[in-house]
């Protein structure tokens, strides 16, 4: 597996669109492995194609590390609930925190590395994770949905609780 350079606000392709995945092959496999990879030696919770400089609707989420990874290939919405107020960061945006208001629970549609359509329901940090990654595929970012910046100062404090 390699690691990737992450691509740094304002790169472009940040905000572009990402193409459907139409071939699911060992390509997608290669991608998918490395992003992952990329997104832990990070420290990461998720990770998007674009932020890999690959234009694609592909993207990795780990709330935790070994709990999991979830693969999101063409996802999209089903159905979304409740509303929560987080604090976010995003590795394409170095050391720059802010409150977003999001769905609390999501239910999405997704592809994974075969193809394969699955359903996944997620509530609270990890729903949060997902709709901040699927939000990277439509090349929206969340310094767009960001209520209050929080600085570092506040960061700290936040974690020692
Ligand atoms: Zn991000």
């Amino acid at each position: 597996m390699t690691i990737l350079p992450i691509v740094m606000f304002p790169e472009r392709i940040l905000q572009q669109k990402c193409a459907k995945i139409t071939s699911f092959d060992k390509k997608l496999a290669k991608l998918l492995n490395n992003m992952y990879e990329t997104m832990v030696e990070a420290d990461g919770v998720g990770l998007a194609a674009p932020q890999v400089g690959v234009k694609k609707q592909v993207a990795v989420v780990e709330i935790e590390e070994g709990s999991g990874v979830i693969e999101l290939i063409n996802p999209e919405v089903l159905e979304v609930e409740g509303e929560q107020t987080g604090v976010e960061g995003c590795l394409s945006f170095p050391d720059l925190y802010g409150e977003v208001s999001r769905p609390y629970r999501v239910k999405v549609r997704a592809q994974d590395r075969k193809g394969n359509f699955f359903e996944i329901e997620a509530e609270g940090f990890l729903a949060r994770a997902i709709q901040h990654e699927m939000d990277h595929l439509q090349g929206v970012l969340f310094t767009s949905k960001v209520s209050r910046y929080i600085t570092e100062e506040e960061l700290e404090r936040f974690e020692e609780k």
